[in-house]
């Protein structure tokens, strides 16, 4: 049986950092579900696709094949084949994810991904959804958080550190916008599980949050 640890949160509470430092320590794969709706999305931005046409997005995700390999120990998430690693990373990409993530179809075809991956290899998997419906018997479950404050701040930082302009009001006005609309919708809304643990990670460092999460899994 493989080891599954689920680890779910708002966007940038720093889950794709820790779960990769995590999935590092244990020698665990890390799939990173976000990647995977964003290049959903991705595929949909091309095909000119409004994002409230939900019939559209439903049809035209029928034709996205989206994998995952491995390079170098990092995830590389294709497209029908090509490498979208690079172009998925963007707010517009984001906000278009958080519009299609919706859809019961782009969802289920995704899901089914997810659950065979974990199924044959032990996984850190971060997301929205994971401890709640993709894996619910994962071995231990983290809800990670933080304030949006503190979120818009960090985001901030990642962007000005590849030299994009941005204002840190709008960044925060964003997270609220993606929060709200990951916490209410209908299918699969972002919340923590009953059986997850919750770690703040407003005032605490990568490195403390990593320990934090270590020690649960031993
Ligand atoms: O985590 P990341 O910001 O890359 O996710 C992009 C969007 O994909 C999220 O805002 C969310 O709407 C959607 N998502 C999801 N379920 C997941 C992972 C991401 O709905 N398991």
């Amino acid at each position: 049986m493989s080891i599954n640890i689920a680890i779910d949160g708002p966007a940038g509470a720093g889950k794709s950092t820790i779960a990769k430092m995590v999935a590092k320590q244990l020698g665990y794969i890390y799939v990173d579900t976000g990647a995977m709706y964003r290049a959903m999305a991705l595929y949909i931005m091309r095909q000119g696709v409004d994002p409230k046409d939900s019939e559209r997005i439903s049809k035209e995700c029928k034709n996205a094949d989206i994998s995952i390999t491995y390079q170098d120990g990092a995830q590389v998430v294709l497209l029908n084949g090509e490498n979208v690693n690079g172009l998925i990373r963007t707010e517009e990409v984001g906000n278009m994810a958080s519009a299609t993530s919706v859809n019961p179809d782009v969802r289920e075809k995704l899901v089914d991904l997810q659950r065979i991956l974990a199924s044959k290899e032990n996984v850190v998997m971060d997301g929205r959804d994971i401890g709640t419906v993709v894996l619910p018997n994962a071995n231990v479950k983290i809800y990670l958080t933080a304030s949006s404050k503190v979120r818009a701040q960090r985001r901030f930082l990642e962007l000005e550190a590849k030299g994009e302009k941005a204002d840190i009001d709008t960044i925060e006005k964003d997270i609220i916008e993606r929060d709200h609309r990951d916490m209410t919708r209908e299918i699969s809304p972002l919340k923590q599980a009953e059986d997850a643990t919750l770690i703040d990670s407003s005032d605490m460092s990568i490195e403390e949050v990593v320990a934090a999460m270590i020690a649960l899994v031993k």
